[in-house]
């Protein structure tokens, strides 16, 4: 069961997921929470959020995606991403998941 990055709602096993890939800056380190959720502390919203680190041996991995959002709507994603343009400290770049 995920949540919502943006707005928290739960998104049901059989709901459509929507997913922001992002990519960490060098000093993120999560590689000891591989396949984990982490909260991530976004200083323009003043709260954390919940986000998936990609396993080392994923396809998305492979494609230099680090991590993803969860999100329950395109609209949360694109708040999502509006969010995630302040955050430019911690993350090099972002895409929706295809
Ligand atoms: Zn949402």
């Amino acid at each position: 069961m995920f949540r919502c990055a943006w707005c928290m709602k739960k998104i049901g096993d059989n709901e459509p997921l929507h997913a922001i890939n992002v990519k960490f800056n060098e000093w993120i380190d999560y590689s000891d929470k591989e396949g984990e959720i982490v909260q991530v502390y976004l200083n323009s919203r003043q709260t954390s959020v919940p986000m998936i680190v990609t396993t080392a041996d994923s396809e998305a991995k492979k494609h230099g995606q680090d991590g993803l959002f969860a999100v329950c709507t395109k609209k949360c994603g694109e708040k999502m991403k509006n969010t995630l343009e302040k955050e430019m400290d911690m993350f090099k770049g972002y895409s929706d998941m295809e």
